[in-house]
């Protein structure tokens, strides 16, 4: 997608701090940071939010999943714990349509 900044980001035509990366998923820290870890989890293909999701992209969806738990454990964030969080809409949130989770570690959260 041609303005999609996490497609920029994914393609390496805007500068990220990279923490881990696949053929298919990329990880990066958030810019507005919301905790003392806020990373970005994302599938390189664009799609625009979970609501947009279909069957064919269970096993990408699967791979972003097993990326946010690997790079949750190289930073020993699984002892203390972390969220993993999807903002679909814009009601929840979700400013940047390009499908993404957000890992938040380093401090305790409210719910809801
Ligand atoms: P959301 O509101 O769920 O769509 O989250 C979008 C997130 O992307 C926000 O937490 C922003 O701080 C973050 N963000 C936007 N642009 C960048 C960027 N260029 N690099 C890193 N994080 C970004």
């Amino acid at each position: 997608m041609q303005d999609c900044i996490f497609c920029k980001i994914a393609t390496k035509e805007i500068p990220a701090d990279i923490v881990h990366e696949n053929e298919q998923v990329l990880v990066f820290r958030d810019a507005k940071p919301a905790a003392p870890v806020h990373l970005l989890i994302i599938p390189k293909r664009h799609i625009p939010a979970l609501s947009e999701l279909s069957e064919e992209d269970s096993g990408l969806m699967g791979q972003v999943h097993l990326a946010a738990v690997r790079v949750a454990r190289e930073l020993g964030l699984v002892e203390q714990g972390f969220r993993l969080v999807s903002n679909c809409g814009r009601n929840a949130g979700q400013m940047v349509m390009h499908i993404h989770y957000h890992l938040l570690s380093g401090r305790s959260f409210q719910w809801p």
